[in-house]
Order: structure tokens, then C-alpha cells, then sequence
């Protein structure tokens, strides 16, 4: 074999083991063949004046009681990432850890969100990640110290706290929203088919005072770990996503 061809053929193989370490949490056999670069957060003139809003709103949210959750919570959990996101991804709310620890996503399932990230090329430090309630939605909330004491948030503790994630959206102005689950969807969308039936298809998502915004649904990484067979579904909805961002 040429040299020029070995050099190649090396290259080559290198690319495919950075991928597979990159896509580890999908199953072996439904792993893509697909490459992936870093995709970086959008450039924005006015980041400081974003971030600086981001800030004021994150204390805005910490001062909070407005609905009951603010009473029970050990800490209100804003969101992480960059001002300049150019996806957001949304979950339902806080769990014991987040409430813990005041940010989303730090569980297991927010390993796993971490990986399906890395795949396409996003991070935590690239995208915003937030939830549509702040605080943690406890069955019993005289016991935040207890594990498995999580529950959903209702929907009148959601629409007190949709102003917050509005305003979030309106500051980011993200060029994707990425709902997590039936819960968030349902936060954004309303009542409608079933996460099943809706995943991966395209809608709309309007914030009170802004601008509308592109939405994909799709599962929430806890039902990937509680139904290894849902991965392959949400790798199409990355590949999806990511074929939409590369389109700028
Ligand atoms: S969940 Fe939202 S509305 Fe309710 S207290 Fe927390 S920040 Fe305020």
C-alpha cells in the first residue's frame, strides 16, 4: 500500500475512535457513522449585556416565592450555560440533586444529557439549559432531604413560573428549543398527542413578548435510562438538530 493511502487510512481510524468515545451512550449497533465538529455558541455584539440580564434574572428567580414551590426548595435552580446559545434545551424541573446543588441537569440523567450533547458537538458551556419551574416539586416538601421525593410540577406552578423561562428565551433569543420529555413539552406546547406521537417533528414555540422560536421534542434522558431502546430515537432528533444548525 502507497504511503499516501496508509497515511489515509490512519486518519481515518483516528476519526472513528474519537467518534465512538463521543457516542458511547448509544447502543453498539445503532452507533452513526455521522462526523461531528465542536458547534460553537452563536457570536453576539451585546454578550455582556445578555450575560448582565441572564444575571439579574437569575436573582430575580432566587428571590422568588411566587407559587408554593419557592417555600419547600433548598435552592431555585435558574439554568447554565451561555447567554449566546443558540439551543436551549428544557426539562420539566429540579430533582433532589438539582435542589441541592442549584443547577440542572447533575443527576444521571444529566450525565446522559451531557453525552448526547457531546455528540453533536454541543456542551454544557454552549448551550442554556433550564427547566420550566425553577424550584423543586416535592410529594412531600416538608422533606427535601429525602431522595425519590420528586414529583411533577403542576400546571398552575408552572404557569407561575413561565414568565421566568419566557424571559429566558426573550435574553437568549435561541435559534432552537430542545424540550425534554412530556412534561416540558406540554409546559410549552399545551395539551396535544403524546410525546410518542409528536417526538421529533418540528413546532413553534412563542414566549410572551417575543419572537416565535423553532421547537423539537423529544424523550427525557431518565426514560433513555429507563428504556435503553428509546436512544435511537433521540440520536435521530440530534442528528435532526444538528442538521438544523449547520443550515445558518
Ligand atoms: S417555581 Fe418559579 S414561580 Fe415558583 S417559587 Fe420557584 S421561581 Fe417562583
Amino acid at each position: 500500500m502507497a504511503r499516501t493511502e496508509l497515511t489515509k487510512l490512519a486518519k481515518e481510524l483516528r476519526r472513528r475512535v474519537e467518534l465512538s468515545s463521543e457516542s458511547d451512550w448509544l447502543a453498539a449497533g445503532s452507533r452513526p457513522a455521522a462526523t461531528t465538529a465542536p458547534i460553537p455558541p452563536a457570536k453576539n455584539k451585546e454578550e455582556g449585556s445578555r450575560t448582565e440580564r441572564l444575571a439579574a434574572l437569575s436573582k430575580k428567580i432566587h428571590a422568588c416565592r411566587l407559587c408554593s414551590l419557592g417555600a419547600s426548595r433548598l435552592n431555585a435552580v435558574p439554568g447554565v450555560g451561555s447567554a449566546e446559545a443558540r439551543v436551549m434545551f428544557i426539562g420539566e424541573g429540579p430533582g433532589f440533586d438539582e435542589d441541592h446543588k442549584g443547577e440542572p441537569f447533575i443527576g444521571r440523567s444529566g450525565q446522559l444529557l451531557d453525552k448526547i450533547m457531546e455528540s453533536i458537538g454541543l456542551s454544557r458551556q454552549t448551550v442554556y439549559i433550564a427547566n420550566t419551574v425553577k424550584c423543586h416539586p416535592m410529594k412531600d416538601p416538608s422533606n427535601p432531604e429525602a431522595r425519590g421525593n420528586d414529583r411533577p410540577p403542576t400546571p398552575e406552578e408552572m404557569a407561575a413560573c413561565r414568565p421566568f423561562l419566557d424571559e429566558q428565551i426573550n435574553i437568549i433569543e435561541p435559534k432552537i428549543i430542545v424540550t425534554l420529555g412530556a412534561s416540558a413539552l406540554k409546559a410549552m406546547l399545551g395539551d396535544g398527542p403524546p410525546i410518542t406521537k409528536v417526538r421529533g417533528q418540528w413546532r413553534e414555540y412563542r414566549p410572551a413578548g417575543g419572537a416565535a422560536v423553532k421547537l423539537l421534542p423529544t424523550f427525557h434522558p431518565a426514560a433513555l435510562l429507563r428504556d435503553p431502546n428509546l436512544k435511537k430515537d433521540v440520536w435521530t432528533d440530534m442528528k435532526n438538530l444538528k442538521k438544523e444548525l449547520e443550515s445558518e
